[in-house]
């Protein structure tokens, strides 16, 4: 039997995803990478003896994971060693105001009881509705390929949809049980992996507040980029042949149906269906003629983008004190920096941010005596990147840094390289030089996301951050077996 050629576009964690569960079915499948390493935007570089990840550092819903492996007969301790981080993170309100979040939930409800006394059976109430949340949302819901409003048609979903709040946002109902500021905060931080402010994130997302409390904050030891080798090795067993440094062109269309890519090299690969992974508006915009678009530019440019970041990877010459693991950086107010992201886009006066030191659980990622230090300030997409803006933004984050730590970084830099909107525009055709994709507000949920089919070319699919289920890593390796269960139904063997 002649087996039915699938290419697959780009290296994330969709990409890997939509081309092994393709392989396992039986389709011969070439994968196509731009860059000369895999993973997108969770690729690694080394430098200085540091190893560092490139994007992301939280590894959450680790049931997620063990799914995606289960899918092949296999186990994520097969690929990398999971270990357990607690504290889970510290949030920093201010000088010798640290708060480490306790990975245990007795200790966590102790801790939330210390701050606003008798609160203990609200977070027991909110803990229940938000698990029963992720066990609808991510079990199930995610899984859909939200290509018509008939798959969510079952008087049993709908009842299962009104209880879990589609049409509060979560900001309301995190106020419901929590009157305390600090606990509000704690409580709303987790949304914002989803690329907007609790007002506009539906309550449903309280999902997240279940996988950050009960299920955890985990690191596989030797670092995020453990499980994209993971992936790869897993995607080459499975047959999966991934060219490097292969940028696709052109999407080339006769009838209706795609039947080749052109690389930038000239060089071209025939196919019977093709699966873009990379950016969608970069596909759909760049790859494809006027008339086979999904979607015009004024759609785009209605579109809630999630952030855009300033990232800094730092090598310290020395041990850092008075941090985590994670550590967000909330002595600012959230309000002003979230208005220069969603409301005002500009540069922040007073950015909230974040650094992780994965140093401190793992002695691989930077030599001895030393840490790997990983900052990020989230920003809106589209904005003027140069590098006089990043320096200005790296001494108004040290300096907070510095003092609020109760210590010189500074002088002890033996390594620094800054990463924004022009370098994810180059690295991955990104479009307004997006960090996450599209926000997770109700208008950009399920069927109201950019659509996992082209609406004119019959072989051709999309997966990744900017269609179903969304942004993040776990929603990312969902996409690929989504958009692969799709190609499947679609097209026999
Ligand atoms: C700084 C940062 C921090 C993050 N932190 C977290 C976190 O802590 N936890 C979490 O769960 N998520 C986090 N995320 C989000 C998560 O990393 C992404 O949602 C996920 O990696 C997206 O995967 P993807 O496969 O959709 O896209 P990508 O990883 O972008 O993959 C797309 C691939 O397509 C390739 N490509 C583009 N154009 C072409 C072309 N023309 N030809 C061939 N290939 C092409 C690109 O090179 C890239 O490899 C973070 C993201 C960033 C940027």
């Amino acid at each position: 039997m002649v087996q039915k050629k699938v290419l697959v576009i780009g290296s994330g964690f969709a990409g890997l995803s939509a081309a092994t569960h393709l392989a396992h079915l039986g389709y011969q499948v070439t994968l196509l990478e731009k860059n000369s390493t895999p993973g997108g935007r969770a690729r690694k570089f080394e430098a200085e003896g540091f190893t560092f990840d490139m994007g992301p550092s939280w590894y959450w819903m680790p049931d997620v994971f063990d799914t995606y492996f289960s899918h092949f007969g296999k186990k994520t301790a097969d690929y990398y060693d999971l270990i357990r981080l607690d504290p889970s993170y510290t949030v920093v309100f201010g000088e010798k105001d640290f708060m480490d979040i306790p990975a245990n939930l007795a200790e966590f409800r102790k801790l939330l009881e210390s701050i606003e006394p008798g609160v203990g059976p609200k977070l027991d109430e909110f803990l229940k509705q938000a698990a029963y949340k992720y066990k609808v949302g991510i079990q199930d819901l995610v899984y859909r390929p939200s290509r018509s409003l008939m798959e969510f048609a079952s008087p049993k979903l709908l009842v299962d949809m009104i209880r879990m709040d589609i049409f509060q946002s979560m900001s309301k109902h995190v106020r419901k049980f929590f009157k305390e500021d600090k606990i509000i905060r704690l409580m709303e931080f987790p949304v914002l992996f989803l690329g907007e402010t609790a007002q506009n994130i539906p309550a449903l997302y309280s999902l997240m507040n279940y996988a950050d409390i009960v299920l955890g904050t985990w690191y596989p030891a030797g670092g995020m980029h453990k499980i994209i080798e993971g992936m790869v090795s897993l995607a080459e067993e499975k047959g999966v042949n991934i060219r490097y440094d292969a940028e696709v062109a052109e999407i080339i269309v006769k009838n209706d149906k795609a039947e080749s890519v052109l690389l930038n090299s000239g060089e071209s690969f025939d196919a019977d269906i093709i699966v873009a992974g990379a950016d969608y508006h970069h596909v759909d915009s760049m790859m494809l003629a006027p008339e086979y678009r999904n979607y015009n530019e004024a759609y785009w440019d209605k579109r809630v983008m999630a952030p855009s970041s300033l990232l800094f990877y730092i090598g310290v010459d020395k041990r850092l004190k008075n941090l985590r693991h994670h550590n967000l950086f909330f002595d600012e107010p959230l309000g002003p920096h979230a208005d220069a992201i969603y409301t005002n886009p500009r540069w922040p006066e007073k950015p909230l941010f974040y650094a992780s030191v994965p140093s401190i659980t793992d002695p691989t990622v930077a030599p001895e005596g030393k840490e790997n230090l990983f900052l990020l300030i989230p920003l809106a997409p589209d904005l003027e990147d140069s590098e006089e803006l990043r320096e200005k933004y790296f001494h108004m984050i040290m300096d907070r840094l510095e003092k609020l730590t109760g210590q010189d970084i500074r002088n002890h830099i033996i390594y620094k390289r800054s990463y924004a909107h022009s370098d994810f525009k180059s690295d991955y055709h990104a479009f307004k030089g997006n960090a996450y994709g599209l926000a997770n507000t109700l208008l950009q949920t399920a069927i109201l996301k950019p659509s996992l089919k082209n609406k004119k070319v019959k072989n051709l699919y999309y997966t990744g951050q900017f269609t179903v289920p969304g942004p993040g890593v776990p929603p990312s390796l969902i996409s690929g077996h989504v958009v692969a269960k799709e190609v499947i139904k679609e097209n026999n063997l």
